[in-house]
């Protein structure tokens, strides 16, 4: 078989190390749009940012599978497919392939505000976004963060520095609102810079170097734009696959066409936890659709029904999200200390995550029992803690 994948991140590089570990039988051609070599892109808003590592820190592959014999790498953005005939066509040549892999990801939501310099306009997305970032932030005084999410926080924490003030605005009525309120109160009490929600940004003023918002001016010589991100479905939809939502997949990562599968980001597929369909932006999603679809190229199909979980670094606090949760589940604070804060989201009984705040062994326990089978908020609680309730289960 001949395989086209349409990517090099997180999702690809999972499923291609899968691939060459399960001995596929056949050549896989890897279409990487961007220049660099496959590279992680958490670190890029973390540790990265703040360090002076060079990008081979940040590899994705190993290097006996990056140059194992049966993949090409190439170096071209594809700029259509199609399915039927198994086709891939690039700006610089057409490749023929039996079946195809989207592993396209997202790309950083853009926004259009009047007068604002491109040159002091940033996003970070890809490596290139935090190189281009890195070179100009030494000579920022006053950078200002668009977006409410753990992107723009995080951030705020790795550009946080004596010199420089930091602002996060948001459209929103609340910050981080993926979390629990508990939660997202602990994180924002621990940045040092200084937020305002249900801000609407008018333009930038050049002169007085600042946006102009309905809460008055805010100062700006660097704005980064952390307003979300984008599905890269444009090629699926050509021919007839996904939506701007995302692509469709069953829970093998097959799009309704034989010869297409998405992994990643941007499939959207039944979330087996949640109880319902849901495009996931984190590692884990990355990871385990890529596994499960690997297992299918591999002739070992098993439907994907993974526990999805997900961390953030914030500073000194290191957020751990075990399980999904809908934003309008209700909150139950079990544990919330000088140190860590443990609390769990639930419909009803049925506990659907638990957010951790440096708490990593309630947030390895909740993972395992979630593995084992549905936690009851009421058990839970008579336990008094996540790890009690996973020994007593064992016992
Ligand atoms: C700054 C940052 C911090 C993050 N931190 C965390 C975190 O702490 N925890 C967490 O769980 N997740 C985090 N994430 C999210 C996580 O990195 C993503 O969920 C993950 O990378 C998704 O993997 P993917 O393979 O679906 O997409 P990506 O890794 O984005 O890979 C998609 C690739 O496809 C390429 N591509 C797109 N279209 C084409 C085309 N037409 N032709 C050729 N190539 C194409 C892109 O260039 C890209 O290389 C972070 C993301 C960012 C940007």
């Amino acid at each position: 078989m001949r395989l086209g994948i349409i990517g090099a991140g997180q999702s690809s590089c999972t499923l291609i190390a899968e691939l060459v570990r399960g001995q596929f039988e056949g050549e896989i051609l890897v279409f990487n749009g961007e220049l660099n070599r496959p590279y992680q892109r958490p670190p890029l808003s973390k540790s990265w940012l703040k360090a002076t590592a060079d990008a081979n820190t940040l590899s994705l592959l190993p290097e006996p599978i990056e140059n194992h014999g049966s993949i090409q790498w190439v170096k071209e953005w594809v700029t259509s497919i199609h399915p039927d005939n198994g086709e891939l066509r690039t700006e610089k040549a057409s490749y023929q392939v039996d079946h195809i892999v989207l592993a396209t990801g997202t790309r950083a939501k853009q926004l259009t505000i009047e007068g604002l310099p491109i040159e002091i306009e940033h996003v970070v997305r890809t490596l290139d976004d935090a190189e281009r970032l890195k070179k100009h932030i030494d000579h920022a005084e006053n950078v200002t963060i668009i977006g409410g999410s753990f992107l723009a926080f995080e951030l705020a924490a790795s550009l946080d520095h004596p010199d420089r003030s930091i602002r996060i605005v948001a459209r929103g009525n609340r910050f981080l609102p993926q979390v629990s309120v508990k939660t997202a109160d602990r994180l924002l009490g621990s940045t040092t810079a200084s937020t305002q929600v249900d801000v609407q940004i008018d333009s930038y003023d050049a002169k007085s170097k600042s946006l102009t918002t309905n809460h008055g001016p805010v100062p700006a010589d660097l704005v980064i734009i952390a307003a979300g991100a984008v599905p890269n479905t444009e090629i699926a939809m050509r021919c007839g696959l996904g939506t701007e939502d995302g692509i469709a997949t069953d829970l093998f990562m097959q799009t309704p066409h034989p010869k297409v599968s998405a992994i990643g980001e941007v499939s959207l597929h039944h979330q087996p936890h949640l109880g319902r369909s849901e495009r996931v932006e984190s590692i884990s999603e990355a990871n385990d659709s890529a596994t499960t679809c690997a297992k299918r190229l591999l002739g070992r199909p098993e439907p994907f029904g993974a526990i999805p979980w997900f961390w953030s670094d914030q500073g000194q606090l290191k957020l751990q999200i075990a399980g999904l949760c809908a934003r309008s589940d209700d909150e139950t604070c079990l544990i919330s200390n000088d140190f860590d804060c443990v609390v769990i989201r639930h419909c009803g009984d049925r506990v659907t995550a638990v957010e951790a705040i440096n708490g990593a062994r309630e947030f390895m326990a909740a993972r395992r029992l979630f593995e084992n089978g549905a936690i009851s908020l009421s058990a839970l609680v008579e336990a008094g803690s996540v790890f009690d309730l996973l020994q007593s289960s064992r016992s």
